[in-house]
């Protein structure tokens, strides 16, 4: 960000606000200080001396709150008291010809009290008044950017977007689909001229960090248009009301700058399915919101002012249909984890402004991070580059970039967690007892690429495979084996320790979760049959006699894997002890040393050197 400017009427909105805030506080401060003030400067001295002082004349003037007193002596010194309630008090006052003025307990500080009521509701007002949205509101030139106060979205001027299609590694077919878009955005009187109807919204629908922002930005720098960015989130405050005039106003803006680009980061945050029910009380808010979401798409006119609407979620199942339907967002761009070709090619970009040992080879690198968003990967090139420079390396090497993965896996390593030894040679075995199972089913499982058992975050130890292709699709077969892998771990421990430990929780849960996909989603099971049965909104649509059936079912595919995993460990139990007295030895060991270790027939070299 260069430059923030604001245009928006006498006051810029965010320093306003603190402004206000600062004056609201300084006021308060001061008013209690001369709340205390009144009272402290004074010195305190004891009934007896007071009734002294009365006696002896010495008195001019008091002010009486209840048993509290305050006064001055008639050489202006001043004073405070407390005196017992007596009746004679208001004579003796009179005879000796003291002052006295009886103030009201309760109204003591009343003039402060409303002065400081009104600052107060007078701050409100104006920050009302500021933060009040309304349309017509202009932004100027001058900066690049701009905050924009009523709407809450940021503005970006062509000159301040430096993104095009190649800032974007991989993603091809998000690109595509996007160009119309460009082109649309560079020419609308072609579009105009034949009548078509071009896409107004697209929704972007992928997990965070896979470059949805990224796109969205590009499309602007390609098009050379204004960019308006907003959070979804951002639409949605207490008040009722302003979140549909936030929407109205951006869309003002951006009408007024076509043909430009609205990006709503989160739609979700706005868009839920109108009874999906929302967060706290905003229910109404968010359906006003959306609503005036729906009214500003609908009102655009084809070919004049074309301002096109790009929104972001990973959540597209909850949108309100409504969104969805043709001349909103009807056009959807899946922004996917990147694969094993889009990993190398953001690496690869990523890695252009750093100093990259001529021993690092992306396309290993790639291999060895599947599922790691656009984000991740920019990350391990900066992680690994963190990591060289602390060695006051040259250029960043293989070295770094493993240790750099591990952390962005699995949190700094910690060698200093205290374990003891049983636990140790516990984690060995469950360790030993996943590669194991993986290295004995090497037709359905994925090459092993290392084990260790060095604590890292909350993983007392981890066994990585590595995939050898993308898979998109996947059969029963290797889901199987993959359950049996994500057993072998608790399966080893009570082979040989005969006890059971927690250490098994996310197995289970990765188990579970592949046998449910088995039986409720694939269709891979005669007693279920090729129905998907799933849960909407937390009501089962299906029967409890069905959920049993599930249940049932569940149980069986686990039990029997359980039971085979247990028998294929038992068959290599030599080869079990062996991992495992090796592991705990050398706490970390890569494949290449297991299939030397096991005497099996090497599958690829799997490390990225
Ligand atoms: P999202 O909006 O989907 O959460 P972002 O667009 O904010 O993701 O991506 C975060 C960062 O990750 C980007 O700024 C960029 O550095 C990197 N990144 C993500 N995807 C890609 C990609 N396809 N090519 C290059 N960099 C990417
Ligand atoms: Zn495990």
């Amino acid at each position: 960000m260069k430059k923030k400017q604001n245009k928006f009427g006498k006051l810029p909105s965010g320093p306003a606000n603190i402004i206000i805030f600062v004056l609201l506080l300084l006021g308060g401060i001061f008013m209690l200080s001369k709340i205390a003030d009144n009272v402290k400067e004074t010195g305190e001295i004891p009934y007896s001396e007071y009734l002294n002082l009365v006696e002896q004349d010495k008195i001019k003037k008091i002010n009486v709150i209840g048993t509290f007193v305050s006064g001055v002596t008639k050489d202006e010194k001043s004073f405070e008291t407390n005196v017992a309630e007596y009746p004679g008090h208001w004579d003796l006052l009179r005879k000796h010809n003291v002052e006295f003025a009886i103030i009201n307990q309760s109204n003591q500080f009343s003039m402060w009290h409303i002065l400081f009521i009104i600052l107060l509701i007078a701050g409100f007002a104006v920050m009302w008044y500021f933060f009040k949205p309304s349309s017509n509101t202009g932004s100027g030139g001058g900066g690049n950017i701009f905050t924009m106060g009523k709407s809450k979205a940021k503005m970006f001027l062509p000159s301040a977007i430096k993104e095009k299609f190649s800032s974007v590694a991989g993603a091809h077919e998000a690109k595509e689909e996007l160009e119309d878009m460009v082109d649309f955005l560079k020419n609308p009187e072609k579009y105009k001229r034949l009548g078509a109807k071009i896409t107004r919204g697209a929704l972007l629908v992928g997990e965070p960090g896979n470059g949805k922002t990224l796109l969205a930005r590009a499309v602007a720098g390609e098009a050379n248009c204004p960019f308006f960015s907003i959070s979804g989130s951002d639409f949605i405050e207490v008040f009722v009301g302003v979140g549909a005039s936030r929407v109205r106003d951006l869309f003002a803006q951006a009408r007024k700058h076509a043909p430009s680009i609205i990006f709503i980061d989160e739609i979700d945050a706005v868009g839920r399915h109108r009874s999906a029910g929302g967060v706290g009380g905003g229910n109404d808010e968010r359906e006003q919101t959306l609503n005036q979401l729906l009214t500003e798409m609908d009102g655009f006119e084809v070919g004049k002012d074309p301002v096109i609407v790009l929104a972001a979620t990973n959540r597209p199942d909850v949108l309100d249909k409504a969104l969805l339907r043709p001349g909103r967002f009807d056009r959807r761009v899946e922004v996917p984890y990147p694969d094993l070709a889009s990993r190398v090619q953001i690496l690869t970009l990523h890695a252009q402004t750093v100093q990259i040992s001529d021993d690092v080879d992306m396309k290993k690198i790639a291999r060895g991070t599947p599922g790691f968003s656009g984000a991740d990967l920019a990350n391990l090139i900066n992680e690994a580059t963190i990591i060289a420079s602390k060695g006051n390396k040259e250029k960043v090497t293989i070295q770094d970039f493993e240790e750099a993965r591990d952390k962005i896996l699995l949190g700094k390593e910690i060698k200093t967690i205290v374990l003891t030894q049983k636990d140790r040679e516990i984690t060995a075995y469950h360790e030993a007892g996943h590669a194991l199972v993986r290295l004995m089913m090497p037709n359905v499982m994925d090459p092993l690429h290392k084990v260790t058992i060095v604590p890292r975050g909350r993983a007392l130890g981890v066994t990585h495979s590595m995939p050898e292709r993308e898979k998109y699709n996947r059969n029963k077969e290797e889901m199987i084996a993959s359950i049996k892998a994500a057993l072998g771990g608790r399966v080893a421990e009570e082979i040989v320790f005969n006890e059971l430990s927690t250490g098994a929780y996310s197995d289970f849960l990765t188990a579970t979760d592949i046998v449910r996909d088995i039986v409720c989603r694939y269709g891979m099971t005669d007693e279920l049959g090729p129905i998907v049965y799933s849960q909407k909104q937390g009501d089962f649509v299906y029967s409890q006699k069905t959920a049993e059936k599930i249940d049932e079912k569940v149980r069986q595919i686990i039990d029997t894997c359980y039971a085979e995993t247990k028998d294929l460990l038992m068959a290599h139990k030599d080869k079990l002890t062996a991992l495992s007295v090796a592991l705990l030895d050398k706490e970390t060991m890569y494949a290449r040393e297991i299939y030397e270790l096991l005497n099996i027939e090497s599958r690829e070299d799997h490390k990225f050197e």
